[in-house]
């Protein structure tokens, strides 16, 4: 699958039956940034926004926070740029914001840690919200979400921002977009809820793996659980789909299985708008997306909906990716 990838550079991610998915890049850095766009990334679809509040030893200041966005608002105007807001606690660990907790993947994270502290959540989106002064291309992303109210108390923080900022600054900023993550099962089982109050979905699959398996996605001694290919996890997202789809919201997924051979064949047959990946997958990708047909996919994403074993799912599409060469 790696030989010939430079060739796929420039062209468009459509099955050979005429498919099209849209291929996002996850940022984190401005490292990612020229790779990316050398790769034909059609916009971003996570922008991990804690990633710089790691790097520094203090909060980053609100005229910090707009630099930094605009860089990446600006690499990829016109196209859309999606930034998540700050996800911390979990795995993520700001080294001057201490959280000591005897089951961090259950405690304080992410979206829960923004609303507990309005301040740090306002001073990021009238940043975001200055950074897109006349870009128009910045999208806001809400990770962890389990609960209506989350999304409820968001939007009106987000909606005092935009108002601040055009009082500021003295001009009309569009409302972004915005978008919740599907990482909790719970969030899962609540979609058309959830969904219908945004303007698009985004299925984290790297925790909602862990959590519906309740496997930790960083311990060593249940790594082998730890599986996208598990039956529940594909018969999940197949649902997310399913239901975003049936209300007419877009979704797209933007953990580690979009950019993973494999899995990305499945999940472009399920019927995701949009797979996001780290730069360094893009073109392996679009290659996968431009060989396969997605009559193929679909077979195949039929017998592994009707397996139910992870291991012999991973093996089936091995076989499969190897018969493509
Ligand atoms: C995810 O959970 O799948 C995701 C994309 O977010 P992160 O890996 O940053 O938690
Ligand atoms: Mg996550």
């Amino acid at each position: 699958l790696v030989a010939g990838l430079d060739a796929y550079r420039d062209l468009p991610a459509e099955t050979p039956d005429g498919h099209k998915v849209v291929l996002y890049v996850n940022t984190g850095l401005m490292a990612d940034v020229a790779r990316a766009r050398d790769r034909g990334a059609e916009g971003v679809g996570l922008y991990r926004s804690e990633i710089p509040f790691m790097l520094r030893d203090r909060f980053p200041s609100e005229e910090e926070q707009r630099t930094i966005y605009r860089q990446q608002l600006a690499a990829f105007e016109p196209r859309p740029v999606t930034m998540r807001t700050l996800d911390i606690g979990g795995d993520k660990d700001l080294p001057y914001f201490p959280i000591n907790e005897v089951n961090p993947a259950l405690g304080w994270r992410g979206i829960r840690i923004t609303l507990d502290h309005p301040e740090i959540f306002l001073v990021q989106m009238r940043a975001m919200l200055k950074a897109s002064i006349g870009l128009n291309n910045l999208q806001i992303m809400l990770p962890m979400v389990s609960s209506v109210f989350e999304i409820e108390e968001a939007q009106h923080l987000v909606h005092r921002a935009l108002t601040e900022v055009q009082e500021e600054e003295k001009v009309e900023i569009p409302m972004p977009k915005l978008g919740i993550m599907i990482e909790v099962p719970a969030a899962l089982l609540q979609i058309r809820d959830l969904a219908s109050l945004v303007d698009f979905v985004s299925v984290g699959s790297n925790d909602l793996t862990q959590y519906l398996l309740a496997v930790d996605r960083n311990n060593s001694r249940v790594a082998d659980l730890y599986t996208p290919y598990h039956p529940a996890v594909l018969r999940a997202l197949q649902y997310i789909v399913n239901e975003c789809h049936a209300i007419g919201k877009t979704v797209g997924i933007c953990g580690e299985m979009a950019g993973d051979p494999g899995t990305a064949i499945l999940l472009m047959a399920m019927g995701f708008d949009s797979l996001s990946m780290s730069a360094s997958n893009l073109l392996k990708i679009r290659k996968v997306v431009r060989t396969v047909p997605l009559a193929t996919g679909k077979r195949l994403l039929t017998q592994a909906l009707g397996v139910d074993n992870a291991a012999v799912i991973r093996s089936m599409m091995e076989l499969e990716l190897n018969n493509l060469g």
